[in-house]
């Protein structure tokens, strides 16, 4: 065998193997995110770039490096193609709210509480926890601006971890970045106080220092955390409104006794954080990079989309990272292929009937496999063992004289002769067995 085509770098394939585990996530996602009043959004794979430019930011790292243009092989010269160029979505935020503004939204009861699943794209360099194309979930809360709303979509948040077996892994820090009216201030301030230090930065936060200030908060650097310790908190300089509703918020989780950490230096990579923001982390991650998920407020997106002003919140997590985790500390977690009924037939004769019983049994929604091209009863045995039936189905010449058929137990090797009238009726009561 020769490999001639591999996945591209950092683009990796979900095997079956993987399956259980994304359906694990996916389940607990979906059940926490419906009870408390979720509806599910699917957005398009590609979106117009400037979307990502206007919202997620021009001095973010998605924009400035990380976005994947999507063009038609040899469109250059076309004229449907000329003003417009579409990127892969790097994060849902931004097309969630395009679709609120698009669709009328805000005409529905608000809050609107939308969850979406799928592959987002981000040109980084491939690491553990770190691909070029990963899968979230994103839950947004569109159209309420109380405190509230802040502490139960946390409480959410944190009710899925748990579910997941990560609450002992975590930790959730919170912090609040201001609003419209006190970020300048916050921006001023963090400046001033970088100054100072400037040359003692690594050269990427020195370019940031007046484009984008509060990524340097951000920086893995050892010297630039150094500094970064004794900046300016900025909790001390927001403004009232946001001292109150970030006082607010905590109070509701202390309510909840959802744990946290308040984290002065908290800030998140998109231009568009207002206020509240917080983050799941990893307590055992020695790089402090690979968060498990991340949120906050962006009160002002929907009306930089045409929208009117709309507060909102939300948050993404990210599924490799959580299920890295998991595997880390051995969760159990369901078995999601199986192979309830294993149906192996004898002769050519038995062919036929084994057929017509899988279709009627998989009619039924019983879960059926059957080992094509294999003719002895040993050979067929050993597949039924490979793939862990329950229950295996044996079809020889005898049984098909009788009209009956031999069910072997597979989780225990017992085994019976049943009519086939009764066939079913015995698969029901076995199949309900306790394992
Ligand atoms: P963000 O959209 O950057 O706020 O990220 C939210 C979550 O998505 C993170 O906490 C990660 O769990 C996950 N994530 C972000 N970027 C990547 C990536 N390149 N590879 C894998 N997971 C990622």
């Amino acid at each position: 065998m020769k490999i001639i085509f591999k996945s591209p770098k950092g683009i990796p394939d979900i095997l079956p193997s993987e399956q259980k585990y994304w359906d694990f996530v996916k389940k607990i996602v979906e059940t926490r995110s419906m009870a408390f009043g979720f509806e599910k959004l699917e957005l398009p794979i590609f979106e117009d770039a400037k979307l990502y430019q206007k919202g997620t930011g021009l001095s973010s790292d998605i924009v400035q490096k990380e976005m994947y243009e999507v063009r038609r092989l040899g469109a250059e010269n076309e004229e449907d193609e000329k003003d417009v160029k579409f990127a892969l979505r790097p994060e849902f935020t931004p097309g969630v709210c395009r679709s609120y503004v698009e669709h009328g939204m805000f005409t529905r009861p608000q809050p609107v509480k939308l969850l979406s699943i799928g592959p987002l794209f981000r040109h980084d360099k491939p690491q553990k926890g770190r691909f070029r194309q990963f899968n979230q979930f994103n839950m947004e809360v569109i159209g309420n601006s109380d405190p509230l709303t802040d502490a139960l979509l946390i409480l959410l948040v944190w009710q899925i971890y748990a579910d997941l077996g990560l609450k002992n892994e975590v930790v959730l820090k919170i912090n609040n970045t201001g609003c419209k009216k006190c970020q300048p201030k916050i921006r001023k301030n963090i400046i001033a106080a970088l100054e100072n230090s400037r040359t003692r930065l690594c050269v990427d936060c020195q370019n940031k220092i007046y484009t984008n200030p509060l990524r340097v908060l951000d920086c893995k650097n050892e010297s630039c955390q150094k500094i970064v310790a004794n900046l300016p908190h900025i909790i001390d300089i927001i403004c009232p409104d946001c001292k109150k509703h970030f006082m607010e918020v905590l109070e509701y989780l202390d309510e909840l006794k959802v744990p946290y950490d308040l984290n002065p230096f908290l800030v998140r990579g998109f231009d568009y954080y207002t206020s509240t923001t917080f983050e799941i982390c990893d307590k055992k991650d020695p790089t402090k990079k690979a968060t498990l998920g991340g949120g906050g407020r962006y009160d002002n997106l929907i009306a930089l989309y045409g929208g009117n002003d709309t507060p909102a919140i939300g948050f993404a997590g990210g599924f490799e990272r959580i299920i890295d985790r998991i595997k880390e500390i051995e969760v159990k977690v369901p078995e999601t292929s199986k192979t309830d009924i294993f149906i192996i037939q004898i002769g050519k004769q038995a062919k036929k009937i084994a057929l017509n019983l899988i279709a009627d049994l998989t009619e039924k929604h019983y879960h059926v496999s059957c080992a094509v091209g294999k003719d002895t009863l040993s050979s067929q045995l050993k597949v039924a063992n490979k793939v862990r039936a329950k229950l295996a189905i044996i079809i020889g010449q005898r049984e098909l004289l009788d009209k009956t058929v031999i069910i072997k137990d597979m989780r225990d090797t017992t085994q019976e002769t049943v009519e086939m009238t009764e066939l079913e009726g015995v698969l029901n009561d076995k199949l309900q067995r306790e394992e």
